[in-house]
Parts: C-alpha cells; sequence; structure tokens
C-alpha cells in the first residue's frame, strides 16, 4: 500500500510503498483510510523541529486526521464491524489511570498519539485500536468527516462556556479559530469578534459569519474591541498561539469573565497575572484535545444537522498523491483545512 512517511531523522516525507498490516491486536480495528486532513503536527514532524525530534521516532507512517471504512476487525472488537464509516479520536487512551477512570481521557497520563506514537494515516490502511473509533453519521460528507479531529478542538473550547447572549472575542482565526466562529453562534453569542493578521484568513473569518474582524496590526485590538462591547467581551477564545494576541485578548476580557486557551505557544511566556487574571477575577481553562467522548457527540450533531457548515473551512480537497501539495498550502497557511482524497 502506499503511504507518507517520516522514513529518518531530519526534514521532508516520503511517499512509499509498505506492506499492507496483515495482523490485528484482539481490539484492532482494519479501517480503509478514504480521506486524510494535514494538521500542524504533521507540518512540525515534516520540518523536524525540535518538538519532533524529540519525540518522533521514524520509520514512522505520520497523518492523524480521517475519515475511513472497517474493512477488518481483531476478535475482541465489539464496537465497530466491517462497513461503518469511521473517524479517529487521535488521544489513544490507557483506559486505566486515575484520569481514564474518572470521566478525563483526554489528559490520560499515558496517552499516545495516532501518527506521532504510533503509525498513523497517512497510508491507504491504517490500524487503529476500536477504542478511539467513533461511527459518525453517515449524513455528514467524508471531507467535513475527515475534520471532525481538530473540529473537535474548537468544539471542546467553545463548550466549556456558556455563551447564550455572551460576546466573544477569538485571537487567531486558523482552521480551528474559524470553525470556532461558527460554533460560538450556535451556542447563542451575541457578537463574535476575530482577530487575525493574515489578509487570507481575515476573509475567511467574515465569511464564516465572525461579526467584527480586526487586524492587530492595523488597529489597536484594545481599543478596537472596546468600542465595539462597552465592558469588553465576556469569553476569550485563545486559538493563535500567538503571545501578543493573548495579552491584549486577556486585556479585552470583562472583570469576571471566562477565558479559554487552545493555541499552544511553543515555550514560555509572559504575561502579568496578577493584573491581568487574578485581580480581574478571571476564570482560566486550559484546553486539550477533544473530551471523549462528549465532543465527538456534539460535533456529530453539529455536522449531521448542518448547524455548522465547513465549506468555508475545507479549502482543498486534492488526491492523495499531491500531498507535498498540501504541505506547501499548510506551510504558506493560503488555505483553511487541506484533505487528501485517497478514494481519487
Ligand atoms: P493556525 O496556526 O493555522 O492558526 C493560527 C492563526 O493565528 C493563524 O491564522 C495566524 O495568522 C493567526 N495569528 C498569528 N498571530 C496572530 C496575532 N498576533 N493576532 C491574531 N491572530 C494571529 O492553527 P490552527 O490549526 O487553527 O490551531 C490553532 C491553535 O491551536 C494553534 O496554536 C495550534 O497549535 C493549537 N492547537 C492546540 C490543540 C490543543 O489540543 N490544545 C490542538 C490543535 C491545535
Ligand atoms: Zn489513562
Amino acid at each position: 500500500m502506499k503511504a507518507i512517511m517520516k522514513a529518518k531523522p531530519g526534514p521532508g516525507f516520503v511517499f512509499t510503498e509498505v506492506e499492507r498490516p496483515s495482523s490485528l491486536g484482539p481490539r484492532d480495528v482494519l479501517v480503509k483510510v478514504r480521506r486524510a486532513s494535514i494538521c500542524g503536527t504533521d507540518v512540525h514532524i515534516y520540518k523536524w523541529d525540535e518538538w519532533s525530534q524529540s519525540r518522533i521516532t521514524p520509520p514512522l507512517i505520520v497523518g492523524h486526521e480521517m475519515a475511513g471504512e472497517v474493512v477488518a476487525v481483531g476478535e475482541a472488537v465489539t464496537r465497530v464491524k466491517i462497513g461503518d464509516l469511521v473517524a479517529a479520536e487521535t488521544h489513544i487512551p490507557c483506559e486505566g489511570c486515575y484520569q481514564c477512570r474518572t470521566g478525563r481521557m483526554h489528559v490520560c497520563k499515558n496517552l499516545k498519539i495516532l501518527g506521532v506514537d504510533t503509525n498513523g494515516i497517512f497510508a491507504e490502511y491504517a490500524v487503529i485500536p476500536e477504542s478511539v473509533l467513533w461511527r459518525f453519521s453517515p449524513e455528514i460528507p467524508l471531507d467535513y468527516a475527515s475534520v471532525m479531529e481538530p473540529f473537535g478542538n474548537a468544539v471542546h473550547t467553545v463548550s466549556v462556556t456558556n455563551l447564550l447572549g455572551k460576546a466573544v472575542l477569538i485571537t487567531g482565526a486558523g482552521p480551528i479559530g474559524l470553525m470556532a466562529i461558527q460554533i460560538a453562534k450556535v451556542a447563542g453569542a451575541s457578537v463574535v469578534i476575530v482577530s487575525e493578521v493574515d489578509p487570507l484568513r481575515i476573509q475567511m473569518a467574515k465569511e464564516n459569519g465572525a461579526d467584527y474582524v480586526i487586524n492587530p496590526l492595523e488597529n489597536d485590538l484594545v481599543r478596537e474591541v472596546y468600542k465595539i462591547v462597552d465592558d469588553g467581551v465576556d469569553v476569550l477564545f485563545e486559538m493563535s498561539g500567538n503571545r501578543k494576541a493573548f495579552e491584549d485578548g486577556l486585556k479585552c476580557v470583562t472583570m469576571g469573565g471566562e477565558v479559554s486557551i487552545l493555541g499552544i505557544f511553543g515555550g514560555r511566556i509572559e504575561v502579568n497575572i496578577d493584573s491581568l487574571i487574578t485581580m480581574r477575577g478571571l476564570t482560566v481553562y486550559g484546553i486539550t484535545g477533544r473530551r471523549m467522548f462528549e465532543t465527538w457527540r456534539i460535533a456529530d450533531e453539529l455536522l449531521r444537522t448542518k448547524k455548522v457548515d465547513l465549506s468555508k473551512v475545507v479549502t482543498h480537497v486534492l488526491p492523495f498523491n499531491e500531498w507535498e501539495k498540501g504541505l506547501e498550502l499548510m506551510i504558506s497557511k493560503k488555505c483553511g483545512k487541506v484533505v487528501l482524497n485517497l478514494d481519487l
């Protein structure tokens, strides 16, 4: 079968022929991958940044966002059957630790990540444990089912706060920020303000329903936000991973408001916690992954019922062998989500 691999340490991937998996553990499932989407993490591994060097052991089939079809099951599998359409939660929990046994599997102590710690899904077939498969509603187009994992990041972030009638600021309109705009609207936000620096993403934020989009390189974010909402926003979703966006974002939140951080800053950052968080009585949530499987259920319902429309987020669907073009698009950020179609 064809697969995209990190064959050896160093930058780049190879598109190569590897053996199709022939044996399955008792709770493993063989999935025929039909769509695969490219994540920022794949770009990190492709570039072989510091994080990848410390975490990845080649040779490894990369990729983790996918939609596929079950073609074989291990002897003890009960949750899916041959022919089911599935997406995958990419955080593989141990199911035995304190967190797993107390409803917090998304922060499992022994977490393994698909396509990072185990062979991933940029391949015609992938072996995935049944514990992380999600049978998505057949009404959901495969191109959108493939991005249910990052969509779940947006759902998780938005769903920790009650947004009914609330003013929201989203810093960063990457694919996840774009998804969050629509979800926040569905959740009843009165105003959704977005800050973004990239011209294409600014345009996309508008197309996905942002009421206001502010470019902090052109206008002072804090001043502009207080012009729109006298008291400041009730909720901040940090989705840029940019230090300045976070600090200014905090200043935009009303006293006693709420903050959810999804963005990854890639290291230590400095903010004045006393004056920006503690003395202003903010509640701060760290968001990692998706809650298993509440988030998936909500994500499925939002897509099944078309409450959220991903047509303005998934900007490119390419044949599998054009993966390099997909990576270039991701690196240039001239895209929303890029999906690879393995049926073509
Ligand atoms: P992305 O990098 O495509 O999007 C980030 C966006 O922020 C970009 O469009 C960029 O132009 C914008 N940006 C940069 N500087 C800015 C600034 N000063 N002000 C406003 N916007 C600015 O990433 P994504 O895939 O949409 O993911 C969003 C963030 O969430 C990233 O930081 C990513 O690493 C992180 N992430 C976290 C988790 C988790 O589990 N916590 C999971 C997935 C992604
Ligand atoms: Zn665990």
